[in-house]
């Protein structure tokens, strides 16, 4: 291995399963997480066939699907409620089945045990203050009560989303996230009877998200294009704007209005994107997943590539002789996956709300199966 000590910033799912896998292979590594500890942000995840394959390598794969649910199919449902069509997602050869959804803070769970198990050191309500490079290391100080001791790595990795201040620090602010013009409402909920898979319907310029959970969970996510940002909404405005949208739709859809309460913590924001036209590196510090290439959600694949970034990081280091040797196969092994995502994703999130750019609707013309398919390949 040409690295001995690794810091880690950002304790989120890429940060983790990076840690998980670098403490694996022998490395000392340091996690530093800004957010206190058992606090995490969002509701639920769907993790595809490429993301489980990547719990595999950890280790965590069983872990993961007796935290959440299993599916080897999307359902697509008319804006009355009844069925349209079933989407069959890719099945990957070693693996029980073709996606598993979770709760987000299970998953967490599970990968703090895991990156712990392996020897990771985690810090929470912590970050790096100062950052020092030379050729052969980075001098790290840092802040937060409970933060390491200043101390040098071999190699600084970014995991800390999508306002990343590792990303800042490599190349200022020319790669501020930028919005989409569209926005997500989200709410956690007992799981309604027919949401036995992911289930999504459209109805005008609105799509709706319905996900199971482990734990007899759900989540609804409701996507629309927006002329602007709101700020300031309070969770009863949130609630009461998502009550007006799914009474755009008929049947059992419509009816989940009664259930989003004012005290429900329903969540909003824009969807925002970061592309990186240059090497998500410079010398010994990274950026990866969020930090890197944040896509919309519509693929259900953001996290997945953060976890892709942070398996094959660790293969590649195993493997390269040198550091730039390592970090160049591995942002070429990862640009073309995480590109198409971020490409795919934004051009049927178009697509669907009848925005459409010709080069969307020639991306799309290999259907969603086939770029799910795609990504089921090997990374
Ligand atoms: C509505 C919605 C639905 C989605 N659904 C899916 C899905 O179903 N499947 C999927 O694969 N992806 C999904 N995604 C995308 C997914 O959430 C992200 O791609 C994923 O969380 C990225 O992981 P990450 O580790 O790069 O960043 P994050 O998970 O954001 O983790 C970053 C961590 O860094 C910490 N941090 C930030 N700054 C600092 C700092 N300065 N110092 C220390 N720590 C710091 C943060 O507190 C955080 O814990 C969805 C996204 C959205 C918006």
């Amino acid at each position: 291995m040409i690295v001995s000590r690794v810091l880690v910033q950002g304790g989120g799912i890429g940060g983790l399963v990076a840690a998980t896998a670098l403490a694996r292979r022998g490395v000392e590594v340091d996690v530093v997480e800004r957010r206190p500890a058992d606090s995490v942000l969002g509701v639920g995840l769907i993790q595809p066939g490429n993301a489980l394959r990547a719990m595999k390598e950890i280790g965590v794969l069983d872990a993961v699907l007796l935290a959440g649910r299993q599916a080897d199919e999307l359902r697509m449902i008319n804006p009355d409620g009844t069925v349209l069509a079933g989407v069959p997602l890719p099945s990957v050869p070693e693996l029980p089945t073709s996606s598993n959804m979770l709760q987000r803070r299970e998953l967490c769970r599970v990968l703090l045990d895991a990156a712990t198990a392996a020897g990771a050191r985690l810090y929470h309500a912590s970050s790096s203050a100062t950052l020092r490079e030379d050729d052969d290391g980075v001098d790290v100080t840092f802040t937060g009560e409970a933060a390491p001791a200043a101390g040098r790595y071999d190699l600084v990795l970014g995991f800390d989303g999508i306002r990343s201040t590792l990303r800042r620090h490599l190349f200022g602010d020319r790669y501020a996230p930028h919005l989409t013009g569209f926005s997500v409402w989200r709410v956690g909920m007992p799981c309604p009877p027919e949401v036995d898979r992911t289930v999504y319907g459209i109805v005008g310029d609105l799509k709706a998200t319905l996900v199971p959970l482990g734990g007899g969970e759900s989540y609804l996510a409701l996507i629309a294009p927006e002329e602007s940002v709101q700020h300031g909404l309070t969770a009863p405005e949130i609630a009461a704007q998502m009550r007006a949208m799914l009474g755009k739709f008929g049947g059992w859809v419509g009816e989940l209005a009664e259930r989003v309460s004012d005290e429900s913590s329903a969540a909003y924001g824009p969807i925002e994107q970061v592309s990186l036209d240059e090497r998500w590196y410079r010398g010994r510090i990274l950026v990866a997943g969020d930090a890197a290439h944040a896509t919309s959600p519509h693929m259900a694949q953001g996290a997945a590539m953060a976890v892709e970034d942070a398996v094959v990081l660790a293969q590649e280091l195993e493997r390269a002789t040198s550091v730039p040797e390592a970090l160049d196969t591995w942002w070429n092994r990862r640009i073309p996956r995480a590109s198409l995502v971020q490409r795919y994703s934004a051009a049927l999130m178009r697509k669907e709300q009848g925005q459409a750019a010709p080069e969307d609707l020639e991306l799309l013309e290999m259907p969603f199966p086939q770029a799910q398919a795609l990504l089921a390949q090997p990374y």
